[in-house]
């Protein structure tokens, strides 16, 4: 990601790239914005459809408070303003899977106002991109071309499904930010339980405003690169779109505003159709719906179950667990992996439990291709295994053995220790056997440690370990030998 960014930039020479994403994240809802009809993914066609989303005549919608809830939610998440009173509007235009022929959305007057996402930049330094407001609004269905070569099909499953679009400011200033701020805000949607964040299920897309500048020169003309359904694409289209428009300006144009598509095959754009702005849509406020309102209280009673965000478990992963910030980072960006952690660290030292976590079980569960939930080893069993090694009990090289062991037939750490006789060998007469047979028969390297190179110490240490199977205690070796290399 750092050395494509590097790329990009100089690709641009000295104009500066200025992105700002419009985030449309489905809300976490059983039900639909205006209708009781269920929202899983995957579902058959036009099965989860009501007679309000299929917008037969006379249907009256009817605002679904776990939506609003949510939307508020996430408000407080990104510490905005919530607008305790706001509107619903219809914004009018045609499209096959639209069958109101308007979407009921919030154009001037949105739940959440102002708030900020805190993202971290490639030198480890934070950066504030604000968010100029949150509105809800319905999902339009969808169109299918390619089932049938004489017609097109409808699938209203997601026919008025609630959406949050989150509308930045135009805050980002290359590839790698937008894409950390869209880590971000997922992670924190995620966190909150308001959206599942899956963007390959359409969960989350962003709309990617892109424009160029030279320095000190007020915004460009921007274009918009619709429907953008993955962190890294979000980051290939900015790049490509940004040198698309400083070759046009180089080359003495001018950028037209329009819409444009990002085809991940080609990592290229293309234009899908000029700019329309909001007058076109003849937006007016729906008069099937009151205002809505929310109070005081209610919102109070949603901040009283706000959970910890990742900013601020990071904050104390590092402060009062002594984590690096860098591991602290991994494990809140994703919350699984928050509170795997905080379950092994109960049995174990933080850090090393960190360092098992990000390094051995994370490489064999990407090798693996699963998840953190899939893990065949349990936090409980890591964290009883780390034990023993914090104990004295095992070697770390024997305990990535008992982990290899666990991750294929299970099992409790110490019973297969015990059983397998892993246990390290602490007993000093057992280990002095080895020492003083070794020392017998290797004069060379024992003259070579009284002459003063101490450092072939490593060496001895290395083949007790050896003659041991690893079994024996580093500890005590290292102590053991130096007392007798010394008394010779
Ligand atoms: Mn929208």
């Amino acid at each position: 990601m750092s050395q494509e960014t590097t790329i990009i930039e100089g690709d641009t020479g000295i104009f500066e790239i200025v992105v700002g994403l419009e985030v449309h994240a489905q809300v976490l809802s059983q039900a639909k914005l205006f209708s009781s009809a269920p929202t899983a993914f995957g579902a058959a066609p036009n099965s989860q459809v009501t007679l309000v989303d299929a917008a037969l005549p006379g249907m009256l919608p009817v605002i679904n408070e776990v939506c609003v809830a949510q939307a508020v939610r996430t408000g407080l998440g990104i510490n905005a303003e919530i607008n305790l009173w706001s509107r619903f509007d219809r914004k009018n235009y045609f499209y096959p899977d639209l069958p109101q022929g308007y979407q009921i959305s919030q154009l001037y007057h949105p739940i959440v106002g102002e708030g900020s996402v805190e993202i971290e930049l490639e030198d480890g330094s934070s950066k504030t991109i604000r968010v100029e407001r949150i509105h809800l609004e319905q999902d339009a269905g969808k169109s299918i071309h390619d089932l049938d070569p004489r017609s097109s099909h409808v699938d209203l499953n997601r026919s008025g499904i609630a959406l949050m679009e989150i509308v930045s400011f135009p805050d980002m200033r290359s590839p790698h930010e937008a894409g950390a701020y869209l880590s971000k805000l997922r992670s924190i949607l995620r966190y909150l339980g308001t959206c599942d964040g899956n963007m390959d299920q359409g969960s989350m897309r962003a709309d990617v405003n892109v424009s160029v500048r030279r320095p000190g020169e007020g915004l460009g003309t921007r274009c918009e690169i619709k429907n953008v359904n993955s962190v890294r694409f979000v980051q290939q289209a900015i790049a490509h779109e940004a040198r698309r428009q400083v070759e046009i300006i180089e080359s003495g144009g001018s950028i037209k505003q329009e819409t444009r598509l990002f085809d991940p095959d080609t990592g290229e754009t293309r234009a899908m159709r000029s700019k329309e702005d909001a007058h076109d849509y003849r937006y007016f406020p729906d008069p099937d719906l009151p205002p809505l309102v929310v109070t005081q209280e209610q919102v109070d009673a949603i901040r009283a179950t706000m959970p910890e965000l990742p900013d601020q478990k990071k904050k104390r992963f590092v402060e009062e667990l002594g984590l690096t910030d860098y591991d602290a980072s991994v494990l809140c960006a994703d919350r699984a992996n928050a509170s795997f952690f905080e379950e092994v660290a109960k049995f174990a030292p933080a850090k090393l439990a960190a360092n098992w976590i990000t390094g051995d079980l994370f490489g064999a569960l990407n090798k693996a291709e699963l998840s953190i939930a899939e893990s065949p080893i349990s936090a409980t069993q890591l964290g009883q295994m780390i034990g023993l090694i914090d104990d004295g009990k095992i070697s770390g090289k024997i305990a990535k053995q008992v982990f290899e062991i666990m991750w294929q037939e299970g099992g409790v750490p110490a019973d297969i220790v015990e059983e397998r006789g892993l246990a390290q060998v602490s007993d000093t007469g057992a280990i002095e056997a080895v020492i003083d047979q070794l020392i017998a028969t290797s004069p060379e390297n024992v003259a070579a440690y009284k002459s003063g190179k101490t450092k072939i110490i490593g060496w001895f240490v290395g083949q007790v370990m050896k003659e041991t199977g690893g079994k024996a205690n580093p500890g005590i070796v290292n102590q053991l030998l130096k007392a007798k290399l010394d008394q010779l």
